[in-house]
């Protein structure tokens, strides 16, 4: 039998999500459970979307959690790059190999043909999807079009009709009819490959033999199946993990529920307790022990064992687990280490001590003004955000706007920040200082502070979003009837030029 190669492929175009924790762990289970390799790649072919900030996040919050790869962009590796931007002539190579036998086509539609064609499928309740049009162009229209320089992507074929079987592991065979398919681009009109080709290319050449996914790609894996097969390549073996669920079961999101890896590590949370938590996602102990390490977790691991009903990543329990992992893990040495690691880390304390430095006098100053930095959510009631000019119903209305603006930053620097709140509000004709009361109180829990959005910067976006998420719903909360009168009045603001839709890259 091979060497049993498993891989997570994360996309960096946000903050490191608890799904990719997840579905890493149980990667990494499985392959060192069968004494084989897991594999890190980054899939950043979206280049718009795509930063190396996201991606150095990423490696990060893995690293936090002890979730170690064998090869990687970090690490190298017999099949590297392991970066797909850096990987764009293979692709290339490739696509064309599907033209020559005649499995890929040239397709030059241009977005207005699409886009009629849409609206048309959609006026007739049709099935949603390519109609096949440039698949019967001339080898001689093609190459014409070609010398014209006419931009194109390239398409894959597929069968019109019948059933694909997807193989999956845990779920057995899923029938998915060929007509629900779409010819899916491969290649984009920029040259760069979809995450379709590049993801089924890469799997090969890296060898993966398991691959352990989110149910969210099952409808993908026809595709796949079929480019295995025009390459003439072996499938691996699919395994469709369970979604993780907020508590209404919905799909988890960051609405509902801190998604991002980060938060978790602000808030305190003990690593090997996260960890243990993610664990407990569809699959639990033979022996039903709830705390367990990675290792008990390999020791005893069958992926077989996994229940496909979505699991709940409900935060009251992780907090129950965590405050075990506290309590009965932790000697009272280890537990000063560990507090000490988390609350005084120099990364963070390097970006405080300029704030706070020039308004003490006595080191006893410190923990009132800097106590915010390292709590969670403040000690806040209703009255807290009484003003003389900023209504309760302002408050809620300036925080939910933030709420909604900061997703749009590309980049989370105190300048942008800055840019946005300021432009914020000048557009809705506030003055900055009392624009910025319910920021303070939400953020900080009192307007005697150090300045908020250097605050905001240091703290970042997940704690954040969530501290103003804890203000808002303090404060009433936004009803669904609201919601739609804040979101058409959000939309009248022009972000735009206050850093808010500035796509640049790289920083
Ligand atoms: N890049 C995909 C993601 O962001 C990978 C999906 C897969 O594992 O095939 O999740």
């Amino acid at each position: 039998m091979p060497e049993v190669r498993t891989r997570i492929a994360p996309s960096p175009t946000g903050d490191p999500h608890v799904g990719t924790a997840y579905i890493a762990l149980f990667n990494m289970c499985f392959a060192r459970q069968m004494g084989g390799k897991f594999i890190l790649r980054i899939e950043d072919t979206d280049q718009a979307r795509s930063t190396r900030q996201s991606e150095q996040d990423i490696l990060d919050s893995l690293r936090w959690l002890h979730l170690d790869w064998e090869e990687g962009p970090d690490k190298g590796g017999p099949c590297g790059p392991y970066r797909q931007s850096e990987r764009s002539d293979i692709y290339k190579e490739h696509v064309h190999k599907l033209i020559d036998s005649h499995n890929a086509f040239y397709c030059f539609c241009t977005e207005e043909r699409l886009d009629a064609l849409r609206r048309e499928q959609q006026e007739n309740k049709l099935q949603p999807g390519y109609d096949g049009l440039c698949q019967a162009l001339t080898l001689d229209e093609v190459k014409s079009n070609l010398d014209k320089g006419m931009p194109h992507v390239i398409r894959m074929h597929k069968p019109r009709r019948g059933t694909c079987v997807v193989k999956d592991m845990l779920r057995g065979d899923i029938e998915i009819d060929w007509a629900q398919v779409d010819m899916q681009v491969l290649m984009k009109s920029d040259g760069m490959p979809t995450y379709h080709l590049a993801n089924v290319v890469d799997d090969h050449l890296m060898g993966i033999t398991h691959i352990i996914r989110g149910e969210e790609w099952i409808n993908s894996a026809p595709k796949h199946l079929k480019l295995y097969e025009y390459f003439g390549w072996e499938p691996p073996v699919f395994i469709h993990m369970p979604l993780l669920r907020n508590a209404d079961k919905s799909k988890l999101s960051k609405r509902k529920n801190p998604t991002s890896i980060g938060y978790y590590r602000k808030m305190g949370y003990l690593s090997e307790a996260v960890v243990n938590y993610l664990g407990m996602m569809g699959w639990s102990m033979p022996n039903g022990e709830e705390l367990f390490s990675v290792d008990d977790m390999i020791a005893n691991f069958d992926i077989n064992r996994v229940s496909l009903g979505g699991p709940v990543f409900d935060t009251e329990k992780l907090d129950w687990l965590n405050g075990r992992y506290l309590r009965e893990k932790l000697s009272d040495e280890e537990f000063m280490q560990r507090f000490g690691e988390w609350a005084f880390n120099p990364e963070v304390l390097h970006q405080i001590v300029p704030l706070i430095k020039p308004r003490v006098e006595r080191f006893t100053d410190v923990a009132p003004l800097a106590g915010f930095f390292a709590s969670g959510m403040p000690a806040i009631a209703v009255d807290s955000f009484t003003h003389k000019v900023i209504s309760q119903e302002d408050s809620v209305k300036i925080l939910q706007f933030i709420a909604w603006a900061i997703e749009t930053l590309p980049a989370w620097h105190r300048d942008r920040i800055e840019g946005l709140l300021m432009g914020m509000a000048e557009q809705m004709g506030i003055k900055i200082r009392d624009f910025l009361f319910p920021v303070f109180i939400a953020i900080a829990g009192t307007s005697v502070s150090v300045s908020v959005i250097d605050s905001i910067a240091i703290i970042g976006k997940d704690m954040t979003r969530a501290r103003l998420r804890h203000a808002i719903e303090l404060l009433g909360g936004v009803s669904k009837k609201g919601a739609k009168k804040l979101e058409s009045d959000f939309r009248q603001l022009t972000l735009e030029g206050l850093g808010a839709k500035d796509t640049e890259q790289g920083e």
